[in-house]
């Protein structure tokens, strides 16, 4: 297939080209578009072939269910049976923003959407071209972030085209993204509200809002064998490099001398910009050591970057769990296939 690339520097400047991007989804066609997380895979949320066109595009198995993007809260209903109070709350402080509502489902949401589950997850994005998109379509659109599925997600149009290119209709090109994670996701379909993944939303931040908040243990831990995952993307590898990451919890001293003794052809470190001075093998820096924002919004290039620089193993320096931390420390475990040492 031929996939159009349309350059959108503003909705104000190229409303050509986000038309024809628009149609190309009420046609029932794939297009990558950025958002403030991540770059996404839309297609038309309630047109099920459009959906499975996106899960072969990406390779991604088709139990993981995917996110509605919405561009007004009155399309909820729509798509959500129950809209407890809670909701509501999140979305009065976090929508439009980088925060996905799991809810009870309507008849309408496809079982393709939502992996066969009786939940849907929404997000309100506050990318101004994802919205327009959206607008301008008319549908909710289902959207996955725009990679192959297993390889780290796409932060600019260049990832999208590394991974996509001749599998997908059209990419939008609208520059890196802000946030550079995907959304953070919370569960309102049982008893107390729970974080299935962490991204820009903080849990910091949902408690200060909704009191009592827990966190999925499969954010942090591996799962068990034969375990039921809350959100399936969890028990995939993700985000993960061609190379072996071996995450390294460790003072900036330790990290260095731990890696200086591994020093060979094809080992990196993914590391901190204080790092790089007492380094003796090549590194990516993703960010400075208390600037969790710069990490979450280079480690998926960084990342991007070892696979160019055909790195063979990479000890990546842990970061701090704090607020966007905690994002930035589950997408990394994940990359290194929680393959941990503590020193
Ligand atoms: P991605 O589209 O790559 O950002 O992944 C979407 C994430 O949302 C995956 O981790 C899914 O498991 C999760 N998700 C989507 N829908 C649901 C749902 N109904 N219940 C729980 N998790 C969901
Ligand atoms: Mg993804």
């Amino acid at each position: 297939m031929e996939t159009q690339i349309f350059k959108v520097t503003s909705i104000f400047e190229n409303p050509d080209a986000l038309q024809q991007a628009s149609d190309i989804l009420a046609r029932g066609g794939l297009v990558a578009f950025p958002t403030e997380t991540v770059y996404g895979l839309g297609a038309d949320g309630l047109n099920e072939d459009a959906v499975h066109a996106i899960y072969k595009a990406k390779g991604r198995p088709s139990d993981n269910p995917l996110i509605l993007h919405i561009c007004d809260t009155e399309m909820l209903p729509q798509l959500a049976r129950e809209i407890p109070e809670a909701a509501i709350k999140l979305a009065l402080e976090f929508w439009p923003g980088p925060l996905t509502m799991v809810l009870p489902k309507t008849p309408q949401v496809p079982d393709a959407v939502s992996g066969g589950l009786d939940t849907v997850a929404i997000r309100f994005p506050n990318h101004l071209i994802a919205r327009e998109l959206i607008r301008r379509s008319g549908k909710p659109i289902a959207a996955p972030s725009a990679n192959l599925s297993g390889s780290p997600s796409p932060t600019t149009a260049q990832h999208c085209i590394d991974d996509l290119m001749g599998r997908v209709d059209a990419i939008v090109d609208g520059g890196s993204c802000g946030v550079g994670l995907e959304s953070t996701v919370i569960s309102l379909a049982g008893k107390v509200p729970t974080v299935l993944r962490p991204g820009g939303v903080t849990v910091e931040q949902l408690r200060k809002v909704l009191g009592e908040v827990c966190v999925d243990p499969a954010v942090t831990h591996p799962m068990e064998e034969g375990q039921k995952a809350a959100s399936p993307g969890m028990k995939y590898k993700h985000y993960a490099p061609k190379a072996r990451v071996i995450l390294v919890d460790a003072s900036r001293d330790a990290f260095a001398g731990y890696v200086n003794k591994r020093k060979e052809d094809g080992v990196f470190a993914l590391c901190f910009s204080e790092d790089v001075a007492a380094l003796e093998v090549p590194a990516v820096c993703y960010g400075g050591t208390d600037h969790p924002e710069e990490q979450a919004h280079s480690l998926f290039d960084a990342l991007r970057q070892l696979d160019a620089r055909e790195a063979k193993l990479v000890f990546a320096h842990c970061p701090s769990q704090e607020g966007v931390g905690l994002a930035v420390y589950n997408r990394l475990l994940r990359a290194a296939a929680f393959d941990i040492v503590k020193l």
